[in-house]
């Protein structure tokens, strides 16, 4: 699959998968090489009512030149006058946030395989000095395999940025962003103990009633282990690592890819499903 111009004449529509803010996804197979992928249809008329459309070409620009077994490849995008086309890898599996509601948590060697995946992913990144600054379960998709793939990279940024504000959920939020400070790619190194501990108990740790409750939480690190479901010392010890206040002082992406928790229970073909 590699050309300079693409439309939607090199596309077959396949079946709908489901509908985000901005429009719609599809599976698609590509007509030349039949090779399956999910095509994202942006409506250019609701971009413009948020006033995304120059950030989203950057943003989008930047995805492209992403190329890492983790991190959901965007093969392609084109457009016409009222629709932008993502053409994005197809992630089989979906949401991997559906996979944690109906198994409640996940095992030690899946919440590992999973936060090992998402530690080399970041990695990456960085190293192109690219924060995803929304990694979340809903950002978090699975391939046919079973391997994570982070979706919706950068240009999902301010749509989701709206959503801690308005109704969704601050719970993935680090101290530094709660108090509105500088931040830099540690607040990643935050979210990847937030989500550690959510694979492990089934549920974020600072969860409250109210907003402001969870606010409070995070600022203050509040942080307790649940007795049940058993999760092991290794375990906590990592997530204590990186749910540090102080950015500088967590644990950065290589020392969680070394730590004894995800040396001994990390998948290293990416793909768990015990
Ligand atoms: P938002 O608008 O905030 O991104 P969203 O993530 O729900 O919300 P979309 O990203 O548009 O919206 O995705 C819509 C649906 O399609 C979601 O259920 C998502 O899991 C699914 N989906 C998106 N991209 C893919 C993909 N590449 N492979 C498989 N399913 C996908
Ligand atoms: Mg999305």
């Amino acid at each position: 699959m590699k050309k300079d111009e693409w439309s939607l004449e090199d596309f077959e529509i396949g079946k709908f998968i489901g509908e985000g803010k901005f429009g719609k996804v599809y599976l698609a197979r590509e007509k030349q090489s039949g090779y399956v992928v999910a095509l994202k249809v942006i409506f250019k008329e609701k971009l413009e009512k948020y006033r995304f459309h120059a950030h989203l070409r950057r943003e989008i620009e930047i995805q492209h030149g992403l190329n890492h077994p983790n991190v959901l490849r965007l093969f392609a995008w084109f457009h016409d006058d009222s629709r932008i086309f993502l053409v994005l890898e197809y992630a089989a599996r979906g949401e991997l946030y559906k996979f944690l509601k109906d198994l409640h948590h996940f095992s030690e060697k899946r919440a590992a395989t999973y936060v090992s995946s998402l530690a080399g992913a970041l990695a990456y990144c960085h190293q192109k000095h690219v924060i995803h600054r929304d990694i979340k379960p809903e950002n978090l998709l699975l391939d046919v395999e079973g391997r994570l793939k982070i979706a919706d990279f950068g240009w999902a940024v301010q749509s989701n940025a709206k959503r801690h504000t308005m109704c969704g959920t601050i719970d993935y939020l680090a101290p530094e962003m709660v108090e509105k400070r500088e931040h830099d790619h540690a607040v990643d190194n935050w979210t990847l103990g937030i989500l550690c501990y959510e694979f492990l108990y089934g549920g974020p740790p600072f969860e409250a009633e109210d907003q402001y409750d969870t606010f409070r939480r995070i600022l203050k690190v509040d942080l307790k282990y649940p007795s049940t479901p058993r999760v092991s010392a290794e375990a906590k010890d990592l997530i204590s690592k990186l749910l540090v206040k102080d950015s500088s002082k967590r644990l950065s992406l290589q020392k969680i890819l070394e730590h004894p928790w995800i040396v001994k229970n990390a998948d290293p073909s990416g793909s768990c499903n015990e």
